[in-house]
């Protein structure tokens, strides 16, 4: 009986394996039409000030409903992406979208806004980030501080390539932030070596953190640490008021999560800043 319920979980699980395969080959082979398409999306998702009121920027995500697969979770594009030798063109389509979105802030008036874009690991080492970045704020003549991107910390650790490419940014004046800090491999050395200027908590140490004094103080030890090294720290993951109100006392300097606002598409972000500007 457990024997025969094993080779039934095995088929499950072979099902669910296939399942999968299928769906990557699926969306790999619709990838580049949907890119050439531009059936892909940025979303942006709003960073808040620390009186949880003042709009700090806003984050850059990824999203695409494929037709039959539904919604494809960024993280899994970007690999199928790699997959398909469609990295370089997804990436310049992600900066296309967020340059786009600065130079709407920079002709409203809100040149003090930034739009964060995530950066991964696997496209550090294989693209010319900082050279595309470049180009992108060149040809729109945007300032540099007005972008910021977000690396998680094993691309920090692991290659020296990309912190080549991060250096090279950093020095235009791009803000270099630290992803899902708390998770991955902390490196207080590569702080101190790099000029970051954000540290983003990740949102498994901050969404209900009123109940966890353990979470409470690691967001306290990083905004120790902030003064010293000169960065600032977001939360990410703030769900409640309650998660407002504690970073406030710990005096985290921005926070970011679906309290505030989940991510939107670019032309609903773009009437929330014409609509401040009216106030
Ligand atoms: P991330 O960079 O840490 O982005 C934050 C993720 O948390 C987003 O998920 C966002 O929708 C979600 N989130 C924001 N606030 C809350 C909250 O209060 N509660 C909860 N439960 N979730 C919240 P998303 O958009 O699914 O992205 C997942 C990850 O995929 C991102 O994590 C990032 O690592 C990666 N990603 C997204 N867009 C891109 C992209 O354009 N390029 C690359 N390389 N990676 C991307
Ligand atoms: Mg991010
Ligand atoms: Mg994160
Ligand atoms: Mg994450």
């Amino acid at each position: 009986e457990a024997k025969r319920r094993g080779r039934n979980q095995f088929h499950v699980f072979n099902d669910d394996l296939n399942a999968h395969l299928q769906m990557k080959r699926d969306v790999e082979r619709d990838l580049a039409d949907a890119l050439a398409r531009r059936q892909l999306e940025v979303w942006f998702q709003p960073i808040i000030q620390h009186d949880g009121r003042t709009l700090d920027g806003f984050e850059a995500l990824l999203r695409w409903r494929h037709p039959r697969h539904g919604a494809i979770a960024p993280p899994d594009l970007i690999e199928i992406a790699a997959l398909a030798g469609l990295s370089e063109e997804l990436l310049r389509f992600i900066i296309g979208e967020t340059g786009a979105m600065i130079a709407f802030l920079q002709a409203s008036g809100r040149p003090d806004l930034r739009v964060s874009m995530n950066i991964s690991p696997r496209e550090m080492e294989r693209i010319s980030v900082d050279e595309l970045v470049t180009e992108m704020l060149k040809s729109r003549q945007l300032p540099a501080r007005m972008l910021e991107i977000e690396i998680t910390e094993e691309t920090a650790l692991d290659l020296q390539a990309a912190s080549q490419s991060l250096v090279a940014l950093a020095m235009q004046g791009v803000s270099i932030a630290i992803d899902d800090f708390g998770v991955g491999y902390s490196s207080l050395g590569f702080l101190r070596q790099m000029r970051v200027s954000r540290v983003k908590i990740d949102r498994s140490f901050v969404t209900g953190l009123t109940e966890q004094t353990e979470n409470q103080a690691l967001v306290a030890a990083v905004l120790q640490l902030s003064g010293s090294f000169g960065f600032q720290v977001v939360a990410e993951g703030v769900e409640s008021e309650d998660d407002l109100r504690t970073l406030q006392a710990l005096q985290c300097h921005a926070m970011q999560g679906f309290y505030f606002s989940r991510p939107m598409p670019a032309d609903q972000a773009r009437r929330m800043v014409s609509a401040l500007a009216q106030v």
